[in-house]
């Protein structure tokens, strides 16, 4: 079975994708996975020929049957979300992005006027890319359930690396501590947590690190522009000291790196100063997967 590196962060625009795509350009024999897909951004610089694609279904959501509704205005009252309304011509009609999928009105509606409908909430890919099999997701806009396409994607990623005997996957995960990032690291061989050294940097650590520790999931940190604020850096060591996780680098700020990624370059690739610190994670983080 394949061994799977995830990247995450407490909340985007940490440097998750710098080191990510970074990693992608240094690791051989891999299937890259960008499981972020409430905000997937991998493609931009992976640059994916897609060679498959399908639609993802989410939960479904309630319709209302016009012909059936006699408009008792049961249903309304009850959705606690809502989602349902009645349009200028006084015929009831039921909010998608508000709707829930509690189905409370479906059982609720004296008519059998409302049934649950499938609707499709995103598409994942499976693509080629000079830097390997690229499998990756996007959620619609106002979409739910990016954590049930996480776990579609990775599992993709899985099947494919059996069927291929592909050693790695590797994994930009989403941000936060919410659903997607729970399926992001359940099966996770290694976590890297990227952090930066600003005041919330650390409580963002913190949160994750419970929640790596939540499902037994090993983990290290990296902190991103660690020299912006060296005081601050200092105080995630010692967190990870404390925590018992390895620092597995500290990644200085480059001005090159934001210019790379406007430019669609892999910021390893592009900028010097980097190079260090992203040869030393890469190391470690093989060495500990
Ligand atoms: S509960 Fe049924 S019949 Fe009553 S308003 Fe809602 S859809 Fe129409
Ligand atoms: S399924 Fe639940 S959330 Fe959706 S419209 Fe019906 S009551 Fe509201």
């Amino acid at each position: 079975m394949s061994k799977e590196l995830v990247i995450i962060s407490g909340k985007g625009g940490t440097g998750k994708t710098t080191l990510t795509s970074s990693l992608a350009y240094l690791m051989k024999d891999k299937i890259i996975v960008d499981a972020d897909a409430d905000a997937a951004n991998m493609y931009i610089l992976m640059k994916p020929k897609v060679k498959y694609s399908e639609k993802f279904k989410g939960n479904p959501k309630a319709y209302i049957d016009p012909d059936k509704c006699t408009g008792c205005d049961i249903c309304r009252k009850l959705c606690r979300f809502d989602a349902i309304d009645i349009t200028d011509d006084g015929v009831y009609v039921v909010d998608e992005i508000k709707c829930d999928s509690c189905r409370l009105c479906e059982i609720a509606c004296p008519e059998k006027a409302i049934t649950m409908k499938d609707v499709f909430s995103g598409e994942w890919y499976e693509s080629e890319t000079e830097y390997g099999l690229f499998v990756h997701a996007k959620l619609y806009p106002g979409a739910e359930n990016s954590g049930n396409l996480v776990t579609m994607v990775k599992h993709r990623a899985h099947i494919l690396s059996e069927e291929k005997g592909i050693e790695y996957i590797l994994v930009d995960g989403s941000p936060g501590i919410g659903c997607p990032v729970i399926s992001t690291i359940s099966g996770a061989n290694f976590v890297i947590i990227v952090a930066e050294p600003t005041p919330a940097g650390l409580h963002d650590l913190e949160r994750v690190k419970k929640l790596c520790d939540s499902f037994k999931v090993k983990s290290g940190v990296v902190v991103n522009k660690y020299d912006l604020n060296e005081e601050k850096t200092k105080q995630i060591e010692e967190f990870a000291k404390k925590e018992g996780i390895e620092v597995l680098g500290k990644i200085p700020f480059d001005k090159c790196v934001p210019d790379a990624i406007v430019n669609l370059e892999i910021p390893y690739a592009a900028c010097d100063r980097i190079k260090n610190a992203i040869e030393q994670i890469y190391k470690r983080a093989m060495e500990l997967l």
